[in-house]
């Protein structure tokens, strides 16, 4: 019997449990891509990332061909496409995984009503509704979430997939759309398995000490990876640990790693019992703060104008590349936020046009804790001094001259705050601030007591 695997955001063949589950009754799994136009295009589609997806499922396509297999690819709702291919197949079943968004959830469930689809847990290592209170409350404080998360039995990986696809019936597809996919990250299960084994050689050992600062690369970036489901979470958090146990210098950088992960878990968990935060602050106090309309700084912000240069720095970095690093993003973020007083939902959305990794689950919770609007979020009180962030975490300013090619020669004394450069070593290095790269939009002291003044009154 014939079984569609309806493929969105699990683009691998191995630890893959909606093609595991097909395969274990004994379907043959008919592999399909819906190209949804709501997904296509909506108020936060970016490029870069629809680009990543097109070249994941080439790649995945090549990866079914080499077993006998194809990627079957129509365009549509879903529910009409699902109902056609049924029919032009004979499959029986539609096999899918889970996933948390209010549109995903709600598109699942009205396709779940008409046709025989089976939703199974994947994007998470946990379930959100096992991650739960004794009282059956769900947490919305990330310690006590992450100590009952490890506290849960880690599930096995499942086993490869057959080098043998079962014989599919040839059915008519459209082709993939040709989109230019973003330089810094091939897409495809091989290469996020080939990066995901390098970053456990080569750095994960260092991951802990390493993972805040801009002018290294200390992190894994294989979160475009997890975000398409390139690379199992499950499995990485298994190798992982597994990695700890043969390696115990690596055991403290995994530790730190596998928290990381379970900040992912966390705010999956979040958007499935709280989907309201994709509209408004999960707070209500916070709901309706005196934000201000602000075009021309918004402006500056996206582009990397502000005269901060830690700030436009990162900001750049995201419109080149499609990737920020998480210091970056919350410097970012608060920087938007606390000193230019504009509303969150604003860079909320900029993000996700822009983030290859971009998913509305991370996303939304890292904009609501930098925001101080949200679950667990960081006291409203804690506003970052970008100047001090910037020595902090990129103490030579290399991260900034990489980005801001303006400031190339200004030496790392000046680099974090240009305007205090004094005027003949500005005319000694040709950098004139106020024309080669901008004075401060803000004052940052004077910002500071406005929002501590606005949040108060929240
Ligand atoms: P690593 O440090 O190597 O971490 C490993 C993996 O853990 C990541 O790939 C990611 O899947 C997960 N992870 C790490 N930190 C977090 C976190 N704080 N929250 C959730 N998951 C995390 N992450 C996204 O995947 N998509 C987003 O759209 C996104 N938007 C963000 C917006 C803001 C304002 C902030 C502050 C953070 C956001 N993050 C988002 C979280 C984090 O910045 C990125 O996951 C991380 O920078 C990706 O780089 P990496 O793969 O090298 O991370």
């Amino acid at each position: 019997p014939l079984a569609i695997w309806w493929i969105r955001r699990d683009l691998r063949l191995s630890d893959n449990p909606a093609l595991a589950t097909a395969l274990r009754e004994g379907y043959a799994p008919l592999p399909l891509f819906i190209l949804d136009p709501r997904l296509l295009r909506n108020r936060f589609t970016a490029p870069m990332r629809l680009g990543f997806l097109m070249a994941g499922l080439r790649a995945l396509e090549a990866d079914l061909r080499a077993r006998g297999a194809y990627l079957l690819v129509r365009r549509g709702d879903p529910g009409e496409v699902l109902h056609q291919v049924l029919a032009e197949s004979g499959a029986e079943r539609i096999f899918a995984e889970e996933d948390y968004t209010p549109y995903a959830r709600e598109r699942d469930a009205r396709v779940a009503r008409a046709l025989p689809l089976q939703c199974v847990l994947g994007l998470t290592v946990h379930h959100p509704s096992n991650v739960i209170k004794a009282e059956g409350e769900p947490y919305t404080v990330f310690t006590p979430f992450s100590k009952a998360w490890k506290a849960l039995p880690l599930p096995r990986p499942l086993g490869e997939v057959p080098a043998r696809w079962p014989t599919l019936p040839r059915l008519p597809g459209e082709s993939l759309p040709v989109l230019p996919p973003p330089a810094l990250f091939p897409a495809g299960e091989a290469e996020a398995r080939r990066r995901w084994r390098a970053f456990l050689e080569d750095s994960i050992c260092d991951y802990a000490r390493a993972r805040n600062r801009l002018d290294l690369e200390g992190t894994s970036r294989l979160s475009p990876y997890l975000r398409f489901g390139m690379l199992s979470v499950r499995q990485v958090v298994h190798e992982a640990l597994e990695w700890a146990l043969e390696h115990p210098t690596a055991r403290h950088g995994v530790e730190a790693f596998v928290n990381e992960i379970i900040w992912r878990e966390f705010y999956q968990a979040i958007l499935y019992h709280f989907p309201h935060v994709t509209r408004e602050a999960f707070r209500p106090q916070f709901r309706h703060l005196p934000w201000r309309e602000a075009p021309e700084d918004l402006g500056a912000w996206q582009a990397g104008r502000t005269g901060y240069p830690i700030v436009d720095a990162c900001m750049r970095q995201l419109q080149a590349t499609g990737w920020m690093h998480n210091r970056g993003r919350m410097i970012a973020a608060s920087f938007l936020v606390k000193d230019l007083l504009i509303n969150w939902q604003a860079g909320e959305r900029w993000f996700m046009q822009h983030l290859v990794d971009g998913d509305v689950a991370a996303n939304n919770g890292g904009w609501q804790w930098t925001a101080g609007v949200g679950t667990d979020a960081a006291p409203y009180f804690r506003i970052f001094n970008p100047v001090l962030q910037g020595r902090k975490f990129d103490p030579e300013g290399r991260f900034i001259r990489r980005w801001l090619p303006e400031l190339a020669r200004v030496p790392a004394a000046y680099v974090h705050a240009p305007w205090t450069m004094p005027p003949d070593l500005q005319a000694r290095l040709g950098v004139q601030v106020g024309q080669d790269y901008p004075l401060p939009i803000v004052d940052h002291a004077l910002a500071r007591a406005r929002a501590l003044s606005v949040y108060r009154q929240g």
